[in-house]
């Protein structure tokens, strides 16, 4: 894993650098370690390690950056759990181990009716519950939602697949 997450003065996470930039701005005096992980650069010396976590020493008001929609975006979102039951992957269901592509998508104002591929109009369903649901919205199925789906606050769902541990406390996954 060759990233590093920047945060903002604030300790709010703003996004995920590429080593190399991290070490700029560590070296400019830009910004502090937050981390005690540490990822070491191929080839250098030992003081050539750089915190997986470096925060920003001044704060910066970065405009929001709009996190694309998709499918699986919604699904990692989510952490393959569903809004309606909150069964997870990796969860017995009818004696079968749960699996993430067990997962799909919900429209929660369906499809048919409007509902659009936004990040507030979709969530993480099982199987059962999405079928049970139908065209119906959660009202009318008579399934309310676990939790009310959201954009993410940042652009790290690329790298939520792989994050080191120490990532989560910053980025509420
Ligand atoms: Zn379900």
């Amino acid at each position: 894993m060759g990233n590093v997450l920047l945060l903002n003065a604030t300790y709010e996470p703003l996004t995920i650098l590429p080593v190399r930039r991290a070490l700029s701005l560590l070296l400019r005096g830009r910004v502090d370690a937050v981390s005690d992980d540490y990822i070491s650069l191929a080839g250098a010396a030992d003081s050539l390690r750089i915190p997986t976590i470096i925060r920003l020493q001044r704060y910066v008001n970065v405009p929001r950056r709009g996190v694309a929609w998709s499918r699986r975006s919604v699904l990692r979102r989510d952490g393959y759990r569903c809004i309606y039951c909150g069964i997870r992957s990796g969860e017995m269901h009818k004696g079968q181990v749960l699996v993430r592509s067990d997962f799909t998508i919900d429209h929660i104002i369906p499809r048919s009716r409007d509902g659009k591929n936004t990040w507030g109009n979709t969530a993480a369903a099982c199987h059962s519950c999405n079928q049970r649901k139908g065209n119906r919205t959660p009202h009318e199925a008579g399934m309310p939602l676990l939790w009310e789906p959201k954009t993410p606050r940042v652009d790290y769902l690329v790298a939520a697949g792989e994050m080191p541990t120490s990532w989560k406390l910053y980025l509420e996954v």
